[in-house]
């Protein structure tokens, strides 16, 4: 059976007429931001402070596209008689995002947090030889990662947080004796010291337990 003449600019017009009754969803880049989901894939950022140059990154990226350099540095020892230490100093840290494939393995494997996706995506270049990108840029896109979530109500505390904690109790424990007067908030017989030990006389205190005395 042949079409009915005009029935497919009928049906075309009905559809130019549903749609432009209902809401654009364009977005109007590049004057409004789009607003992109916290874990977008955008560009990866490197938080140089904690990379160790381990280069774990390098080895798994299947791109082979991160570039590392580094030498080593002897650090005297911290204390007299201590040991000198030899550690890693970052030279070069780059990436060709020409060859990047986003696949975040480089992120998942670094074991000191040192690599973060930013939802970040405005730089393309015309020269594709400028889409290898230096640690200062990388450091740059750093502050554009959003915070991470908070975390599930029943979730354990992190191991970094309840360290860091702990470090600033004990700082403030610290403090709050070194400001009390000697004497003042110490009950008698707290700290090893027994009531009246101090008026004693040398030669009427004896002994002490377990060091023996004269047969
Ligand atoms: S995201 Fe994947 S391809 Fe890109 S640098 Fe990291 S490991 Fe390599
Ligand atoms: S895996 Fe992490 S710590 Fe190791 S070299 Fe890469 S960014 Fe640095």
């Amino acid at each position: 059976m042949s079409p009915i003449p005009g029935s497919g600019l009928a049906k075309g017009l009905a559809v130019t007429l549903r749609t432009m009754t209902k809401k654009t969803v364009t977005a109007q880049y590049p004057d409004v931001q789009p607003e992109l989901p916290p874990r977008s894939r955008g560009v990866i950022g490197l938080f140089e402070e904690n990379c160790t140059v381990c280069m774990l990154c390098a080895r798994e990226c299947p791109d082979w596209c991160i570039y590392i350099d580094s030498h080593k540095e002897t650090v005297p020892a911290a204390v007299p008689g201590g040991r000198e230490r030899s550690r890693n100093v970052l030279d070069r840290f780059a990436i060709d995002f020409s060859l990047c494939m986003y696949c975040g393995i480089c992120i998942e494997v670094c074991p000191f947090d040192a690599l973060f996706w930013s939802p970040e995506f405005e730089y393309a270049e015309t020269d594709i030889r400028e889409l290898t990108h230096e640690r200062d840029k990388l450091r740059e896109w750093m502050w554009t990662v959003p915070a991470p979530p908070a975390l599930d109500p029943g979730a354990e505390e992190p191991k970094e947080i309840g360290a860091a904690r702990k470090t600033a109790e004990k700082l403030a424990a610290a403090e709050a004796d070194a400001s009390t007067p000697p004497g003042v908030g110490t009950p008698p017989g707290v700290g090893g010291v027994p009531p009246g030990a101090a008026e004693r006389p040398a030669d009427e205190s004896g002994p002490a337990s377990g060091q023996g005395g004269p047969a």
